[in-house]
């Protein structure tokens, strides 16, 4: 029921008076976007004046922009590398920041193949839970009744090291799930979980998801959304259903947990929770043993009013299988945020994935916007880019987003492209374009043309003792399979036939490549499961000069021709299938241990 019409915010009536406030956040944050803005550079400013940084570029103590921006230089994390690896490494000064760094959150974006270490300090953990705050007052807007039930949400910690000078070093998902601001969080009935504290805590994946399964079965009915962070780890889950199902209906008729569960707390909590249920486990096997898993997700949890996963960027070629297995239901891409900063909510949760765009919020960070030409080289000391500000970026233009964080990160790259779809009030709003340089994604892995092509070479010398060599290449990610894999396409040039290479020598090609891919990507092979076995299809000789001539008549210049080194349109796919002549997949899982190689 929403509440007095006296609170109404312009965004819709609030659900509640908690929601009301939160509105009214939203409210004053993007009607004074700018002043905000200028306040939070002065802010940072202030607080980080006697950092080293900031004292290289003698800022003397300015806090406006003029002179933020005349002075310093617009980096990417390269620039910083020598500054993290002094913090990595126990430097505890003041270098980016005056605050203590509390941690490093390891993005999925890596720098010489290993993920980037992103520092931050204990007030972001505020910042962050604020951004969470602002999402179910604008959700109860389009999808009243939240509060009668729960959400289905699978959550996962990762690994965590610590750097040589002894800080952590994890993801920030887990960063967050770890918090007592997550942990002890007070009860909110439009954010009861079905999974308990244990299960997301549990850090062996197989445990945490098969108990998050086992307590979403166990509640149904009372299920009203079902989530996980982005939709690749949504499909995961189903996966994990096909392969469990038997296991966990025998543990819902019995009411007694799989030994597999090893974790002593887990165990216990468990033990609380999981009561015998012969006819709810007779449901499951019924649903789950039909050959068909068309709109499995509505079938075991009819009261689903929404997917809440991220659909948005690469996630996008996940959407037809998540329609497949949910009937269609509406899929919410309510945040867009990252490692470095939390960026902003997505203020119409239930449009279109097409539609969606994401409101930054101005508090967060401050935010600067290098205009995107995919045409231009770059730019150059000479020719220095002209940053725009949050509210005087031009609709229907695209941006690279630049941040100024509290935690000491200064006119950082974050590498993402948007393009300006709108306003509320005077914040913009903004449609994820695409990452930079990503060629290949399946989970959270990010694959770039120099990563691919080192991938490939070292593949390639095995190949010569049998007098073979690669002349083409091309990728794709196959999100067919659950999860999806890598799929390379070779034409080769076998000089001596009678000495081919073997099926098992490109096994070994399969494996040498992924040995040579990011950590991101063997972390998700070996620990994460996200990742399925890379695969090399061989094509028969010409197929790449078909290629090209395909090309050629939709309208590609000869001359400038290249070879793409992704592929995913329909017709060229049909046709490298076409004259596929062998398929090989890696036999066994690359390398890949928590500790970073540096
Ligand atoms: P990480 O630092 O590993 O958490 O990755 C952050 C990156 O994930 C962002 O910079 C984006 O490229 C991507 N990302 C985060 N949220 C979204 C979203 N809602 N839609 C599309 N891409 C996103």
């Amino acid at each position: 029921m929403a509440v007095d019409s006296a609170i109404s915010s312009p965004l819709g009536p609030p659900a509640c008076e908690k929601d009301a406030k939160a509105l009214r956040f939203i409210e004053e944050m993007t009607r004074n976007a700018d002043s905000v803005q200028e306040r939070v550079l002065s802010d940072i400013l202030t607080q980080n004046s006697q950092t080293e940084y900031l004292r290289r570029f003698k800022l003397n103590r300015a806090t406006d922009r003029d002179s933020f921006k005349s002075k310093l230089p617009v980096i990417a994390y390269e620039d910083l590398q020598p500054e993290i690896q002094r913090i990595a490494n126990g430097d505890r000064s003041a270098i980016l920041s005056a605050h203590p760094i509390s941690e490093f959150l390891t993005s999925s974006g890596t720098s010489a193949g290993e993920r980037k270490l992103m520092p931050t300090i204990k007030e972001e953990l505020d910042r962050r839970q604020l951004l969470y705050s602002l999402l179910m007052p604008v959700m109860n807007l389009y999808v009243p009744g939240l509060d009668k039930g729960k959400g289905l949400y699978f959550l996962f910690v990762k690994s965590e090291t610590r750097t040589p000078g002894g800080l952590l070093a994890r993801p920030v998902l887990t960063s967050y799930y770890k918090s007592e601001h997550f942990k002890t969080r007070p009860y909110d009935p439009y954010n009861v979980y079905t999974s308990p504290n244990e299960a997301i805590l549990c850090p062996d994946s197989f445990q945490s998801m098969y108990t998050q399964m086992l307590c979403g079965l166990q509640d149904r009915h009372q299920v009203l959304r079902v989530g996980a962070v982005f939709a690749s780890g949504l499909l995961r889950a189903i996966r994990f259903l096909q392969l469990n199902w038997r296991q966990l209906s025998q543990d819902i008729e019995t009411g007694t947990l799989n030994q597999k569960v090893t974790d002593p707390s887990l165990r216990e909590c468990m033990g609380k929770i999981l009561k015998p249920d012969p006819e709810l486990a007779r449901f499951v096997r019924h649903e789950c043993s039909k050959e068909s898993w068309e709109g499995i997700i509505t079938r075991i949890w009819p009261n689903t009013k929404y997917l809440d996963v991220i659909v948005t960027g690469a996630m996008a070629q996940y959407i037809p299988t998540l329609d497949y297995y949910s009937g269609g239901l509406p899929k919410a891409c309510t945040m867009y945020a990252s490692s470095e900063c939390y960026f902003g909510l997505n203020l119409n949760p239930m449009c279109k994935p097409s539609e969606v765009s994401y409101t930054i919020m101005p508090n967060m960070a401050y935010f600067e916007f290098l205009p995107h030409d995919p045409n231009s080289a770059g730019f150059t000391r000479d020719s220095p880019p002209k940053l725009v500000d949050l509210v005087d970026v031009e609709i229907g233009k695209e941006y690279e987003l630049v941040i100024t964080t509290y935690a000491g990160l200064c006119r950082y790259r974050v590498g993402d492209i948007l393009r300006v779809t709108g306003f509320h009030n005077s914040a913009p709003q903004f449609h994820f374009v695409r990452r930079k340089n990503v060629l290949l994604s399946i989970d959270s892995d990010k694959t770039d043309e120099a990563e691919l092509q080192k991938a490939v070479e070292n593949a390639s010398r095995l190949l010569r003792e049998f007098n073979t060599s690669v002349v083409e290449y091309t990728s794709y990610a196959d999100t067919k399979t659950i999860p999806g894999h890598y799929v390379i396409y070779w034409e080769l040039l076998v000089k001596d036939a009678a000495n081919s290479p073997t099926d098992d020598v490109l096994k070994q090609c399969c494996l040498a490549m992924e040995e040579s891919m990011n950590s991101v990507y063997r972390q998700g092979r070996v620990a994460d499961n996200s990742i399925g076995p890379l695969e090399i299809r061989v094509v028969k000789n010409g197929t790449f000069e078909e290629l090209m001539d395909y090309a050629i008549s939709r309208g590609a210049s000869i001359n400038q021709y290249k070879v793409p080194r992704c592929v995913n349109f329909t017709p060229i796919m049909e046709l490298l299938d076409s004259r596929v002549v062998s398929t090989h997949f890696s036999p066994a899982l690359p390398h890949w241990t928590p500790e970073r190689r540096r």
